[in-house]
């Protein structure tokens, strides 16, 4: 193998001295897996060619966006076409009506949606409309779940019961903080304590319903059902963040996939098909409060704009049209056979967890993972040698181990078998 970076390198070099730490988003540094961050100049399909010419099978997909792979045709003929007529215009656009009537339609719990331009917008006011809708203050998160970076939301303190959150991150306040507890999923015990105590005071309970940012946990059996029951019982409103769900676990995410409907949906990364998109939904009476129908206060200059719409627009019906969500998890079947195969001789000190076409790894002793702390426990020094191992046989994983992977509906067989065999090498290679 012989690999070059010199011109990720170079790029990174001069990135380095005139943006933090070289990049826009942290995880993109790859601190957590050592070596350069590589500088992609183009996609196709399931995948991407870096500076120096060197080609990858990606299961990042930005993130979860590119359900329909890089460059998609039509998502990107749409964006073309639309971007002919102009870019922006601050004004009411017919694209955002139709991408709204597709969102409402496939989301059974929304029947009234806001656009805004990214995921962690869509969480702060959904959150604000919570606040405005019940007047009371606090809310409840779980330990190790995502939701952007809003001040308030980043906070994960120890999962220790009604634990006050401390923040996360300087710049932080305490009094942005101290509105926000923290507690463990998947342990409906400690919910129900502190509900018993405090839920005058809560607003709402925002949750990942499939956490997805701190490797991939599943919802217990019945535990969703229950927060739902809480909810009900304490007049509390429960927002589903199906930011990276929606769209990819079922046509309408998590709610779906569980029949579990909560209040307010927050959506994100899928809905606007690779372009800057977010969106809070939810029972008509609560959405009737946002500006201007109602005084929770809500605005932004390029929301719903209509590139983003037609991209998001284009990725829902093509999604539609091709059944996208069977053909998943056909991939999905496959790629799971093919790599519990690769992986079988080290499942001592390895765990792959798919749920769909989501998956992550684990380097764990563990058998499943069920709670923030399992994973935790798992080996991140492994991790990052196996990231460094798979990117040598060109494949691209997030770089840090406690992201999840993403399949789309571009990754053919041979790109499963040319991964699986990947998987096979560096684990010989970190293990044997
Ligand atoms: C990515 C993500 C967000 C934040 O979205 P951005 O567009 O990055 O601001 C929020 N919630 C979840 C669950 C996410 O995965």
């Amino acid at each position: 193998m012989t690999f070059k970076f010199q011109k990720s390198k170079e790029l990174y070099d001069r990135a380095f001295k005139v943006i933090p730490g070289g990049v826009n988003s942290p995880v993109r540094a790859f601190k957590a897996v050592g070596g350069t961050p590589i500088f992609i100049e183009r996609g196709s399909h399931a995948h991407i060619y870096d500076a120096d010419g060197n080609e990858y099978i990606d299961y990042c997909m930005s993130w979860g966006p590119l359900i329909l792979g890089h460059a998609d045709n039509e998502v990107i003929e749409s964006i073309i076409d639309t971007a002919k007529s102009g870019t922006s215009f601050g004004t009411c656009n017919h694209l955002e009506v139709k991408l709204a009537e597709h969102i409402v339609s496939f989301f059974p719990s929304v029947e009234k949606v806001r656009f805004v331009n990214s995921g962690t917008e869509a969480v702060m006011s959904a959150l604000r409309l919570a606040r405005g809708y019940t007047g009371r203050d606090k809310i409840i998160k779980f330990d190790g779940c995502y939701h952007g970076h809003a001040d308030y939301l980043l906070v994960a303190a120890g999962s220790g019961l009604a634990t006050f959150g401390t923040p996360d991150s300087d710049g932080v306040t305490r009094a942005n903080a101290k509105d926000t507890i923290v507690l463990p999923f998947n342990e409906v015990e400690k919910l129900e304590k502190v509900l018993k105590r405090k839920s005058k005071h809560i607003a709402a309970i925002i949750m990942e319903p499939v956490p997805c940012n701190y490797g991939l946990i599943r919802p217990l059996p019945g535990y969703l059902q229950k927060v739902r029951e809480l909810c009900d019982k304490y007049e509390i409103l429960l927002i589903f963040d199906e930011v990276i769900t929606g769209l990819r676990l079922a046509r309408g995410g998590a709610q779906e996939y569980y029949g579990v409907m909560p209040d307010l949906t927050t959506l994100g990364k899928i809905i606007g098909g690779g372009l800057p998109v977010g969106a809070y939904g939810g029972r008509s009476d609560i959405m009737s409060k946002v500006a201007p129908e109602g005084p929770v206060y809500q605005a932004g200059t390029l929301s719903g704009n209509p590139l983003a719409m037609a991209a998001g627009l284009a990725t829902l019906q093509k999604l539609e049209r091709i059944n996208a969500w069977n053909l998943l998890r056909e991939k999905a079947t496959r790629f799971s056979e093919l790599v519990n195969n690769a992986i079988s001789k080290y499942q001592e000190n390895l765990l792959f967890v798919a749920l769909e076409s989501i998956f992550s790894f684990a380097f764990t002793r563990q058998k499943e993972i069920i709670k923030v702390t399992d994973i935790k426990n798992a080996n991140m020094k492994l991790f990052a040698q196996f990231h460094r191992e798979m990117l040598k046989r060109n494949i691209y994983l997030a770089p840090s181990g406690f992201e999840v992977g993403f399949l789309s509906t571009a990754h053919t067989n041979e790109d499963f078998e040319k991964t699986a065999q990947a998987i096979g090498e560096s684990l010989k290679t970190i293990f044997d």
